[in-house]
C-alpha cells in the first residue's frame, strides 16, 4: 500500500496569490484519495498576506492561519495536514519541511541571516530544504540560483511549471546527488496536472516525511486529470 501526499500548496489566508482556503484544499485532496497535504505558504520574504509592521509573534500567528484552517478540516474529514513554508530569495524559492511554528517563534531574527546561512541553520536544526522549481524563469526573477551545497533536495517535478523547466531540475538533482521531490504548487484546487509523493507508510509528523525522503523511500508522481476532475 502506498500513501499519497501533496508536498506544495498555498492557502488564500496566508499567500496573497492563492485563491483557495486551507479547508477547501483539505477537502479537495481528500476527494482525490490523498492521505495528506503539506501547506507551504509563502514566507515573510515572499507573497504573503501578513503585514510587515507587526511584531514577530503576531506575524507568525497570522502566518499559520491557512495551515490551521486546513488542519482543522483535515482532522474532521480524515486527511493529515502538515506545516511547512516557502522561503524566497530574489524570486528563487525554497521549501522547508520538518520544522514547526515553534521553530519560527523561537527564531525571531531568522530573516537577518543571509539566505545560505538561513538554509544552514534550518538544516542544522533538523529541517529539510528543497529547492522549488529551480529553473523557473519569469520577468521578476533576476537570475537562476543554484546552491547545491546548501539544500537537501530539488523539486524535480513542479506540475505548475513546464517540462522545459522541470527536466533541467532532474539533471540538477542527479548531477549533485540531491534528493528528489515533486509537488503541485497548488494555488487554486482543481488542475490538469498534480504532482506529489507516494510514501510506503502513513506519516504522523513532517519529520517522518523528512526521514522517508532521506532514506530514498519516497516515490515521486505526476498525474493528469480530465476537466471533470477524473484521473486519466
Ligand atoms: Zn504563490
Ligand atoms: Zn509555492
Amino acid at each position: 500500500m502506498l500513501y499519497k501526499y501533496e508536498t506544495h500548496a498555498h492557502t488564500s489566508q496566508t499567500s496573497k496569490c492563492s485563491r483557495i482556503t486551507g479547508s477547501e484544499l483539505a477537502r479537495f485532496y481528500k476527494s482525490l484519495g490523498y492521505s495528506g497535504l503539506f501547506v507551504t505558504d509563502h514566507f515573510f520574504n515572499g507573497n504573503t498576506t501578513v503585514p510587515r509592521e507587526l511584531d514577530w509573534e503576531e506575524r507568525v500567528r497570522l502566518f499559520e492561519l491557512g495551515y490551521l484552517d486546513a488542519k482543522a478540516e483535515g482532522d474532521r474529514i480524515g486527511l493529515d495536514v502538515f506545516f511547512g513554508w516557502e522561503y524566497s530569495w530574489g524570486g528563487n524559492d525554497f521549501l522547508i519541511y520538518g520544522l514547526g511554528v515553534d521553530w519560527l517563534l523561537a527564531n525571531p531574527d531568522q530573516l537577518s541571516l543571509r539566505p545560505r546561512e538561513y538554509m544552514q541553520k534550518v538544516r542544522a536544526d533538523g529541517g529539510l530544504v528543497i529547492h522549488a522549481h529551480p529553473f523557473r524563469e519569469a520577468g521578476y526573477i533576476e537570475s537562476i540560483k543554484l546552491i547545491p551545497r546548501d539544500v537537501d533536495g530539488v523539486e524535480v517535478i513542479n506540475s505548475s511549471r513546464p517540462e522545459s523547466e522541470n527536466s533541467p531540475a532532474f539533471w540538477y538533482a542527479k548531477n549533485y546527488n540531491l534528493l528528489r521531490s515533486a509537488g503541485s504548487d497548488n494555488h487554486i484546487g482543481k488542475r490538469e496536472l498534480l504532482a506529489g509523493v507516494y510514501l510506503p507508510e502513513k506519516i504522523a509528523t513532517s519529520q517522518d516525511f523528512v526521514k522517508l525522503l532521506k532514506d530514498g523511500r519516497a516515490e515521486i508522481f505526476c498525474d493528469r486529470y480530465d476537466p471533470d476532475g477524473k484521473r486519466l
